[in-house]
């Protein structure tokens, strides 16, 4: 069994929480909401906490739950509406109350919200998943507190998303988080079907986390089971989840000095292993990017970046996102990997120094034009022999490219 317990920390368990610096918090709308209406106290106390833990040096993106639950009362609707319509209408007259309350919480700390409203087109198109990437990668930067909810006014059944549990694990790939917080009503997945005590930490793909999700009940939009499913897909990015009660101010400051709150669900694999699975297995490359021998001693010896001073030429026409053969100037492909611009971006960036970049396109996304976590050697494609399976919804695109400064 693989049930951790509360005496024997393993690694990859909580002592990981350690190395963590940016994290996704979702957050269920009925922890900030009763009956129709918004609760102005427990969203302040909730951006008091917000602005407590980036004072400690974490960075926050928040999935916050609640357009509808906000909504629905307004429109003299007696209770959340199931009715896809009267969700979107109630969810549009709602987002802007929820959003609006957190801007005046965290105004108080001079701080900026941003509103993001995304649907599974953000997360499936790679376009639009690096773009999204890019957005929030520059409100982080300018110290702004992100508030991502599903764009529920128009998103149709269709291409929903569908839960936000599942929205923030899929945003914890979209920014490369290293943990996910789920703040819920409850104080974490309870051992005996809910009746006993908090499973301090369960080890993603064991035979007792298989074990825990068959005796689940699904139910309905944020259950358990949804949340628990969550903590599956940040697993394969080798992101942990811990599920929370988001009632409880100070919860998350608490965990994350260590404390066993909620329950953790870890993930077996290394992120990098598994992005570059991804990568490796999961994609064809639609062009080629040359670089010259330096270029390529620094890849392949340091495991460095892909940057534009190394491009000798491009072959193909592809886009921001996609995935391309490295070779060098002998012809031997050497690495793929997914490139951060475009091929007539880098035609126009070759040979040139990084710092030089948003002179010549106007503009700059990352340094790289292939970061180190993007970029697999071919020799590692040979050693591995066992690709994990994809859930569904992650089997269409590739992981980000990372911007995290530049090749070592
Ligand atoms: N996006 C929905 C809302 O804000 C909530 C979905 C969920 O709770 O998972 O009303």
């Amino acid at each position: 069994m693989n049930v951790i317990s509360n005496h024997a920390p393993q690694a990859g368990g909580r002592g990981t929480l350690a190395n963590v610096r940016r994290i996704v918090v979702k957050v269920g709308s009925a922890v900030i909401s009763d009956k129709g209406h918004l609760l102005p106290d427990v969203i302040a106390e909730m951006a008091q906490e917000v602005v407590d833990l980036r004072h400690r040096g974490y960075e926050i993106v928040m999935v916050v739950s609640g357009a509808v639950a906000a909504g629905y009362e307004p429109l003299g609707m007696p209770r959340p509406p199931s009715a896809v319509v009267e969700r979107q209408a109630a969810a549009s007259v709602g987002q802007h109350r929820l959003v609006t309350m957190f801007a005046e919480g965290f105004a108080k700390h001079h701080i900026h919200v941003a509103q993001l409203l995304m649907s599974a087109d953000d997360i499936e198109n790679r376009r639009r998943f690096l773009s999204a990437r890019h957005t929030l990668l520059e409100l982080l930067w300018r110290g702004v507190v992100p508030i991502i909810n599903e764009n529920d006014a128009l998103s149709d059944d269709e291409d929903k998303v569908g839960d936000n549990d599942h929205l923030a694990a899929l945003v914890t790939n979209v920014v490369s988080a290293e943990l996910l917080v789920i703040l819920s009503t409850v104080e974490g997945l309870c051992a005996d079907g809910g009746a006993g005590p908090v499973i301090p930490e369960v080890e993603v793909g064991s035979e007792i986390e298989h074990h825990i999700r068959g005796k689940l009940s699904s139910t309905g939009v944020g259950g358990m089971k949804a949340k628990v499913s969550a903590a599956r897909l940040a697993a394969f990015w080798g992101v942990p989840t811990i599920i929370t009660d988001g009632r409880r101010p100070g919860l998350v400051i608490r965990l994350l000095a260590g404390d066993r709150i909620g329950t953790m669900f870890v993930p077996r694999m290394h992120r990098i292993t598994q992005r570059k699975r991804w990568i490796a297995f999961r994609n064809r490359s639609i062009g080629t990017v040359v670089v010259d021998a330096g270029a390529r001693r620094a890849v392949v010896r340091k495991g460095a970046s892909l940057l534009p001073s190394g491009v000798s030429g491009v072959e193909g026409k592809f886009p921001m996102g996609a995935r391309v053969d490295i070779r060098d100037e002998t012809g031997e492909v050497f690495a793929v990997g997914l490139v951060s611009y475009s091929s007539d971006d880098i035609v126009r960036l070759r040979g040139r120094k990084a710092c030089e970049i948003k002179n010549v396109l106007g503009y700059e996304y990352v340094q790289e034009i292939i970061h180190r976590d993007d970029l697999v050697l071919t020799r590692q494609m040979q050693l591995e022999d066992d690709p994990v399976p994809l859930p569904v919804s992650a089997e269409a695109e590739a992981p980000p490219s990372e911007s995290k400064g530049a090749s070592p």
